[in-house]
């Protein structure tokens, strides 16, 4: 499978720098900020630093140490911004949107964090 990255896409931009982001948690591997359009009190993205342009893209290409970091990265947000339903919050939705059908804005691999608020039913 052949995965074409387009380097001029926002994600990558604020990896370099071009673009301000509001940061939460950044690793070697990992960035979360916060979504520019919020859909929920808490609306974070977290992306990989490399580049990758879906979930699918990510898990078949990625190094196990980006894969591990990336999740534990997601966990800390969850942790910080109190949407954990481990530690008292009342829990919160990831979302990865991929491709044409997905709906996907942005190609570069990134999962949506989104808490605070009832969400509502989404699988039918
Ligand atoms: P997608 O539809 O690709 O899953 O979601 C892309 C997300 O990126 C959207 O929720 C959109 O609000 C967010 N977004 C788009 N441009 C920017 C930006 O420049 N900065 C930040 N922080 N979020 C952005």
């Amino acid at each position: 499978m052949a995965w074409t990255y387009d380097p001029t896409n926002i994600f990558a931009r604020i990896l370099r720098g071009e673009i301000p982001n509001k940061t939460v948690v950044e690793t070697e591997h990992t960035l979360a900020f916060h979504d520019i359009y919020p859909q929920a009190p808490v609306h974070v993205l977290v992306i990989p630093k490399g580049p990758y342009v879906c979930f699918d893209h990510f898990a078949a290409e990625a190094s196990d140490a980006e894969i591990a970091d990336f999740h534990r990265v997601a966990a800390r947000v969850c942790a910080e911004t109190g949407v954990s339903p481990g530690a008292d919050g009342h829990g919160y939705r990831t979302i990865s949107n991929a491709g044409m059908n997905g709906v996907q804005e942005v190609p570069h691999y990134h999962l949506h964090i989104l808490g605070g608020r009832m969400l509502g039913r989404m699988l039918q």
